[in-house]
């Protein structure tokens, strides 16, 4: 029995940002469970810049605090739950200020390995889970189609670069079309 795991008690979890125990790769089998049997634990992984729409990343906290729900299913196999809340810093899509989206992740995974119906997932190999892969892989799942200051950015203006957020009217005159002004050069004669 691992005693470090028993130390970390689910309640505290808010708490635990800096002292969850450091797990990038999770021993299931130190748990001990038996069938039927779960464990939520508060554990924390290495995060790394995320790389998204020609942008990078960060990812924060560091390390990154998450709540992994491991239950021993009947027979042979894992049923997981996987979840984290994280800040990414970086620029906003649209007007390149700095953004802070917090994306939020709950994510589940089977393992139930042979005995006819298998089930496997790609994080589990053996007893070892693969803590921080599965993190980051459902943190880009999670992610928004743009990464955005806040949800109503108006962006830069086309013409001028000019920040429109803070600039709401800004605007460009059009050039009179020189026929028309032509024309009435004419009409003065
Ligand atoms: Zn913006
Ligand atoms: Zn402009």
């Amino acid at each position: 029995m691992d005693t470090r795991i028993d130390q970390v008690k689910p309640a505290r979890a808010a708490t635990l940002a800096g002292m969850a125990a450091l797990t990038d790769t999770f021993d299931l089998g130190a748990l001990g469970l038996s069938a039927g049997e779960g464990r939520r634990l508060a554990l924390a992984v290495h995060g790394a810049p995320l790389d998204f729409g020609g942008q990078r990343y960060a990812v924060e906290p560091a390390p990154l605090p998450v709540t992994l729900d491991v239950s021993r299913m009947t027979g042979a196999g894992w049923a997981l739950r996987l979840r984290l809340a994280a800040h990414l810093q970086g620029p906003c899509m649209r007007c390149l200020e700095p953004a802070d989206p917090v994306i939020e992740v709950d994510a589940r995974e089977v393992d139930r390995a042979g005995g006819g119906e298998e089930l496997e997932s790609p994080y589990v190999e053996g007893d070892a889970l693969d803590l921080r892969g599965w993190a980051r892989d459902a943190l880009v799942l999670a992610m928004p189609s743009q990464v955005v200051c806040r949800s109503d950015c108006a962006g830069l203006c086309p013409v001028c670069g000019e920040n429109l957020n803070e600039a709401p009217d800004h605007a460009h005159e059009r050039d009179p079309d020189p026929r028309w002004a032509k024309l009435r050069e004419l009409k003065l004669e």
